[in-house]
């Protein structure tokens, strides 16, 4: 495995690699990696001739108020992972390396970008879009790996990749959850025991708001009231968002008609979390 921390190194470290036609995969995180982001490696190596790890905390996709400073840095056993996960080159450039001018050209997809965490972390999915069409443009890879746990994220960059034809193919990969159901994310060693025995609450409110659109109930708001009563009932939470969308566009929806998605973000304490599940 080889470690790259620049984009000249990364362009060469792959230019041969190219040349003999292996299908180049390329995993984009933050790192402070966990379960998560390995199922996100595996599926990527079976897939791939060559596995390409970013680890990259990235500025323009945080709020003035939001947590980058804090964000849980881990290189050491990210490298450990990554060597255990069999990638064959991890990208870790810095923040200079990303951004060397004050950036002035953005990828903005609006409406999808628009309700769900858009309404409420304004220019997060801007970053987000203009970082990951950097690295598509650095790596060049032939298939990328986002989790569905982020499921406005990867509406996002499926919608990047359609509207400007980036010749990439995009891969969605299933939530993984802690056995009591939590979805693992590198935000959750913020929880204190008390939250982090609370946090769980989230799928199941979630789950029960699905069962109700598997037992019939078309009604979005009767469907979002069976998750907020669940989450209420948890002292240590409180809701940001509870909504029933489709899952292309990321659009609330008054009546369950065809296939939905019931995505909520919550805060525990200081942590949000956020969450996702089919609905039908
Ligand atoms: P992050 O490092 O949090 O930016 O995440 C990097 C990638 O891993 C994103 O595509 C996330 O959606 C994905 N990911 C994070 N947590 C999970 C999880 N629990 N299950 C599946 N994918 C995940």
């Amino acid at each position: 495995m080889e470690l790259v921390q620049t984009i000249k190194q990364v362009r060469e470290a792959l230019a041969s690699t190219r040349k003999s036609g292996r299908v180049i995969g390329l995993v984009p995180t933050m790192g402070a990696l966990h379960n998560g982001h390995e199922a996100l490696f595996e599926t990527a190596r079976n897939e791939c001739g060559v596995v390409v790890v970013s680890i990259f905390v990235n500025p323009l996709q945080f709020g003035p108020n939001e947590d980058f400073e804090r964000y849980p840095r881990a290189l050491v056993k990210d490298l450990e992972i990554c060597g255990r996960q069999g990638a064959d080159i991890v990208f870790n450039p810095s923040v200079h390396e990303m951004y060397p001018l004050p950036q002035l050209t953005f990828a903005e997809v609006t409406r999808v970008s628009d309700h769900l965490c858009g309404k409420f972390r304004p220019g997060h999915f801007r970053g987000v879009a203009t970082v990951v069409l950097k690295l598509f443009n650095i790596v060049q890879p032939d298939r990328a790996y986002f989790g569905e746990k982020d499921l406005q994220q990867l509406a996002v960059i499926r919608r990047v990749v359609a509207d400007l034809n980036v010749p990439i193919e995009i891969i969605g990969v299933p939530t993984v959850r802690d056995s009591d159901g939590l979805a693992i994310s590198s935000r959750n060693q913020y929880l204190n025991p008390a939250e982090r025995r609370a946090a769980p609450v989230l799928y199941r409110a979630l789950q029960e708001a699905a069962n109700r659109v598997r037992s019939g109930e078309r009604n979005a708001a009767k469907v979002r009231e069976a998750a907020i009563a669940l989450l209420n009932g948890e002292p240590l939470i409180r809701i940001e968002y509870v909504e029933i969308v489709d899952p292309s566009e990321i659009q609330p929806l008054a009546t369950v008609a065809g296939p939905v998605r019931i995505a909520a973000a919550v805060w525990i304490g200081g942590t949000r979390l956020i969450d996702n599940v089919i609905g039908n």
